[in-house]
């Protein structure tokens, strides 16, 4: 039995296991009812006409893309601070991201900052919820609608959350959602579009399934149907036994997010006399769908001394990391583009201070004390090696 507190973990229950059972035994393992089932959940909870499943959140962000006809020669807006798959997906489409800083407050891009870097050529902005956060998702929609440019939203990172009455999800012309082992719920892997335009969700349900006709629904099982292959596509289709385990998940959406929320502010506690240590701040009309929980260093801290920190608390089995890097100044977008250290400043300063700890349903008040000490440990013995 090993003390490791893992970065994160999935919630999986008697009921998810059952779930999945049920679709093997049924025989049926693809296109089927377990995906209609889902889609509805979350139409339903998001307030969205439509819900296409996928196999992944970068997949329907790539098919969302598309749906809107972009491609070679246009222009995506993207954050520099983010999870990479959010510039990678424009990339996949053909187009070319252009990045944009975050705020150092909300972590999230301003409106200004993103109204700045249009041009002619820029067809879409993905506006990412950073760590869950909506702050700044109503400016960016009354951006879009000024310049008639779409918005789409990586909501990746915030199921369940709220902007006022507003949920996350509803912000954007459609909006992609991601069941990574790590997110809120999972499927394992998987994602889901959610909109209110029919035809973009006909077409991204069509994309998802080779570009056969969006009724063709032959699979194994079946009778079958063939109805034409109407344009290109991938295969980007979520199987029954991830949709399946996505209905169960969901129906403990509340009490998940609710467990999470305990963590984050038996952290918040535990966190507050440590000096030199920014927690995250909710806004008054924020209500949080906790992601991950992730603190950051003073400026007195250097990247170094942060990395040296993960590394001090993973050696006493405490999972911590890096989130994120600043996506410009990876190899692949710095030989793509020639971005060097400098160009997103607030983003790459962000990026050298911050921790991710330990964030899943079940962790407890003693490991979350045991975590804080640790950390304030860690920082104190950074700070000694300095001065020597
Ligand atoms: C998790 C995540 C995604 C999608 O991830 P997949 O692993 O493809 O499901 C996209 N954007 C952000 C910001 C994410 O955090």
């Amino acid at each position: 039995m090993s003390n490791v507190i893992p970065l994160s973990r999935p919630d999986i229950n008697d009921d998810d296991v059952r779930a999945v059972s049920e679709v093997l035994r049924s025989g049926r393992l693809s296109i089927g009812p377990s995906t209609l089932a889902f889609e509805d959940m979350m139409s339903q909870r998001i307030g969205r006409s439509e819900a296409v499943a996928v196999s992944s959140g970068t997949a329907g962000l790539h098919l969302v893309l598309e749906g809107l006809g972009i491609g070679p020669g246009d222009e995506v807006i993207t954050p520099a601070f983010s999870f990479v798959a959010s510039a990678n997906c424009i990339e996949h489409a053909g187009a070319k991201p252009v990045f944009v800083d975050c705020d150092p407050r909300t972590l999230n891009m301003n409106a200004e900052d993103v109204e700045a870097k249009l041009t002619d050529r820029t067809r879409a902005i993905i506006g990412v919820e950073v760590f869950g956060n909506p702050t700044g998702m109503r400016e960016l929609a009354a951006l879009s609608a000024k310049h008639e440019i779409p918005l789409i939203e990586d909501a990746c990172e915030g199921l369940g959350g709220r902007l006022g009455n507003e949920p996350i999800g509803r912000f954007g012309r459609a909006a992609v959602f991601a069941f990574y082992p790590n997110k809120q719920i999972t499927t394992g892997e998987g994602g889901m579009i959610v909109t209110d335009d029919q035809r973009l969700a006909d077409a991204c349900r069509s994309m998802r399934n080779q570009g056969r006709a969006a009724g063709d629904r032959s699979a194994p099982g079946t009778t079958g149907t063939n109805l034409g292959v109407e344009r290109l596509g991938w295969n980007y289709r979520m199987s029954e036994l991830h949709a399946a385990l996505g209905v169960s998940q969901m129906k403990r959406l509340d009490e998940i997010m609710e467990a999470r929320a305990r963590v984050a502010s038996h952290y918040t506690q535990a966190l507050s006399n440590v000096s030199d240590l920014v927690v995250p701040t909710v806004e008054a009309d924020v209500f949080m769908s906790w992601f991950v929980y992730v603190v950051r260093l003073g400026l007195a801290y250097s990247g170094e001394d942060r990395d040296e920190i993960i590394e001090g608390l993973r050696r006493h089995d405490i999972g911590a990391a890096a989130y994120f890097p600043s996506i410009p100044l990876f190899n692949h977008f710095r030989r793509e583009y020639g971005y060097e250290a400098g160009d997103f400043p607030m983003s790459e300063s962000v990026s050298q201070r911050t921790i991710a700890l330990p964030m899943y349903v079940g962790l407890g008040e003693p490991e979350i004390e045991l975590i804080a000490q640790t950390l304030e440990l860690m920082m104190t013995r950074t700070r000694f090696r300095d001065k020597d």
